[in-house]
């Protein structure tokens, strides 16, 4: 069987590079199951051989506080690959040992692959790579991932040695024991005999870090051992559980005990450390825990392990550049220049291709316009699918740029900067410096998700913040909104676009600040709590890294309008044909046009001028269109969704939003994309017989129930309506209720609808 070999280390030490430059094309990218981290596995084959590789969620440490620790750590603990490469950055040794360290103590294969060594080298850090190893007691192997195949060559040949020795590999299992002080060693002990007792995980983790775990009051593995204890119930004798055969009379009775007494003992000692310590040191276990950790690197690496060749007076380049980036004033300015720049770029160098996509879509269009005829079939391919899907494909030139641009930040290591100066202003509004992450994440610069975003409020330990990070996150402007954002700004704003982008996202976050501050100041209220965050250094972006995540984010988008988007298109066409027009309406149209036929015929017949008869006809022709359009409307206002969509303009009038924006909108609740192939499917089927094949911007701009207004209502609407369909039950899910999804899709909706109608009534009272 091929041997599996897994990456991990922490986030940028360079895993995602290493995976690549291994791989090549062999790889494939999905998701964990049951959540949304990515896993990317591949293959590679050396000297004949293959190996399968996953290239894991980069983590700082193993707690249960964030899903990507526990999907890295569930991996690693169930799948049990045949080796861990723990991929470290060389800079950044202490920090990243931290996790090497873990790993360990968990008893994993693993081997330490020090990359980054360029880096480390260029900031004069020498590190004797021999004597860590032999300290550590794991092999250590350089490497620098971004030279790709060449700067991996010598891991993949350890890799292959060391597991072709099955005897090396068993010496790979290097359990390591940290002494944490008297009081936590003791309580070890003690649960370690409770947890190998009852076989408590015993198949997946050392006793000694399940205790850990314990101590930690890690959340995962307190749940287990409940679900633990109620199995217990099931299949342990009385002797086993130790509690009096005497008394236990009936099976509920000894299930009971076993459950009780299995995770009492163990909570029982748990309690007493935690109350200890807090006693005679004021701390809690998890931090003493950590304390020993960071203590028994450093004692580790203060063994001659390092040694700095930088003269003294030079600052780290890194530490200079900061000095100017995020200072107290430059730093904002720079930051609103930059992403001013980001807009300014991607939309100005991406019109180009847009125009060619919609160029494409229409002459498809039209090509079937000619060719088929007309009928059910021919109005599903063309208001269904042509429209509602190239809507949405239309702009993934311009999303690929976004991703671009942001992929560069993202990787230079600016977009940690921005979430750092970020922090401080986040504090008045009583979210936390951990908050920035989750708001980028989801749409805060440009094209995010929120689903992501959602998940990554893990990060936040306290479940105050977490919940106003939460409830707030969907403000941001994700991917889907983009489009609709940037249709309307095509169609109203051309002139200005890349300043109308740029004010929608301040206005996002400080709608998203503004409800946070609301919240916490009255449902959440509470004290904040304190911050840090480390600043990784510069670095500068390779091209092959940020090509594969803009391909990655842009391909995720155009997977979505594939197959999301256009179901949701071709239901949404049904509702907008069905049911049609009955007898007597079709009789009454029928009618109207015989009669236009007939009165030019005759005032035709009437006026000899042979020359006139051009204009005549035109006339005509104008007259018919104008009944087929009337007729159009008509069939759409009586269709399902028109009936729904009519039925709450009376209330929605107040914005500005007639019926067809209405049926965009309900449609937008599925998926915020569906905003824009819905406009497309209502405008096109609205005007059927228009001569030229308009792009959707052009039609809108022309209608007359559409003025720069009512796409301005309608783009703040969108920017803070209900969440998302799946945004929904995520936030659900991470916030352990119903009640405050519900609640979010109340209150976003609310306030969306109330900011419109303000603005939209502001703004014609003042005539525009
Ligand atoms: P991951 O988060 O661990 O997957 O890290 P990535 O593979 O995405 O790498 C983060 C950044 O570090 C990217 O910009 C890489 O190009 C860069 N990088 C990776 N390995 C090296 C290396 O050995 N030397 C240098 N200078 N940069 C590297
Ligand atoms: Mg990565």
């Amino acid at each position: 069987m091929e041997a599996t070999i897994a990456l991990a280390g922490n986030p940028n030490s360079g895993k995602t590079t290493l995976f690549n430059a291994l791989t090549g094309a062999h790889q494939h990218v999905g998701n964990y199951p049951g959540v949304t981290v990515e896993k990317k596995c591949g293959t590679f084959t050396f000297n004949g051989k293959s190996f399968n590789i996953v290239d894991l969620p980069g983590t700082y440490s193993l707690t249960a506080y964030s899903l990507e620790e526990v999907v890295a750590r569930d991996f690693l603990a169930l799948e049990k690959p045949d080796m861990v490469v723990n991929v470290v950055d060389a800079s950044n040794l202490q920090r990243n040992l931290y996790l090497s360290l873990q790993f360990m103590e968990m008893g994993l294969p693993v081997f330490i692959a020090l990359n980054m060594m360029d880096v480390a080298q260029k900031r004069g850090i020498s590190i004797d790579i021999e004597k860590l190893s032999a300290l550590l007691g794991v092999p250590v192997v350089p490497t620098i991932a971004k030279n790709g195949k060449k700067g991996a060559a010598e891991l993949v040949e350890t890799i292959s040695r060391r597991l072709g020795h099955d005897s090396d590999r068993q010496a790979d299992l290097s359990l390591i024991r940290i002494s944490y002080g008297n009081d936590i060693d003791d309580a070890l002990i003690k649960i370690e005999k409770i947890i190998c007792d009852h076989s408590f995980l015993t198949d997946r983790y050392p006793a000694r870090w399940t205790a850990l775990k314990f101590l930690e009051n890690d959340e995962q593995i307190v749940k287990l051992a409940q679900q633990h204890g109620q199995l217990l119930e099931r299949v342990l004798p009385c002797d086993t559980c130790q509690c009096d055969p005497d008394s236990c009379t009936t099976v509920q009775q000894i299930s009971e005990r076993c459950d009780t007494l299995f995770i009492k003992k163990i909570s029982q000692i748990v309690t007493l450390v935690t109350d200890h310590l807090k006693q005679t040191s004021g701390t809690y276990p998890e931090a003493v825990i950590a304390d020993h950790r960071y203590g028994y690197i450093s004692s580790l690496l203060k063994q001659g392990i390092i040694t700095h060749h930088y003269d003294r007076d030079r600052l780290q380049i890194s530490d200079r550049i900061d000095k100017v980036l995020t200072h107290r004033l430059l730093g904002p300015m720079i930051m609103v220049a930059v992403l001013y720049a980001l807009y300014y770029f991607t939309f100005n160098y991406s019109a180009l291709p847009v125009s060619w996509i919609e160029t494409l879509f229409s002459l498809l269009g039209s090509s079937i316009d000619a060719s088929m005829a007309d009928g059910e079939l021919k109005s599903l391919i063309l208001s269904g699918i042509i429209d509602g899907v190239g809507g949405v494909l239309g702009f993934v030139p311009l999303i690929m740029f976004m991703f671009f641009f942001i992929a560069i930040l993202e990787d230079s290591g600016y977009l940690a900067r921005v979430a750092f100066m970020l922090d401080r202003v986040f504090r008045i509004f009583g979210l936390h410096g951990s908050s920035v992450m989750p708001f980028i994440i989801s749409g805060g610069i440009a094209g995010g998700c929120a689903v992501p975003g959602i998940m990554a409020t893990r990060t936040l330990k306290s479940p105050k913040e977490r919940l106003a990070t939460l409830l707030t996150v969907p403000f941001m402007n994700c991917g889907a909104k983009l489009p609709v954002f940037m249709l309307l700004i095509a169609a109203f704003f051309e002139e200005h676009k890349a300043l109308i982008m740029f004010l929608i996202t301040i206005t996002s976050w400080a709608g998203a600040l503004l409800a946070a501050k609301l919240f916490r100041s009255t449902i959440i209220k509470g004290e904040s709590t304190p911050f840090v965050m480390e600043l990784p250094p510069y670095r500068l972006p390779t091209v092959k890294s940020v090509v594969i995540h803009t391909w990655e984010r842009t391909w995720q988008y155009i997977k979505k309008a594939g197959t999301v988007i256009l179901g949701i298109s071709v239901v949404l066409w049904a509702m907008m044909t069905f049911p049609g027009l009955n007898d007597a309406q079709l009789n009454h149209f029928e009618q109207l046009r015989e009669n236009i036929k007939i009165s030019s015929a005759k005032s035709f017949s009437e006026s000899e001028r042979v020359s006139n008869s051009d204009m005549t006809d035109e006339i005509v022709q104008a007259r018919l269109n104008s009944v087929d359009m009337e007729q159009a409307k008509v069939a759409l206002k009586n269709s399902i969704a028109g009936q729904i969509g009519s039925s709450i303009e009376g209330v929605t009038m107040f914005a500005g939003f007639d019926w067809r924006t209405n049926i965009a909108l309900v449609g937008g609740f599925a998926a915020k994309e569906v905003v824009v192939s819905t406009l497309g499917t209502a405008y096109s089927l609205g005007d059927v017989e228009s001569e030229e094949s308009n792009t959707l911007a052009q039609r809108l701009s022309k209608s007359p129930d559409f003025r720069p207004l009512t796409a301005l209502s309608l783009i703040l609407f969108t920017m803070f309506y209900a969440p998302c369909f799946v945004s929904v039950v995520c936030l659900a899910r991470e916030s352990g209720s119903w009640k405050w999804a519900l609640f979010s899709v109340v209150f976003n909706t609310g306030f969306a609808f109330t900011l419109s109608v303000v603005i939209y009534q502001a703004g014609s009272l003042l005539g525009f």
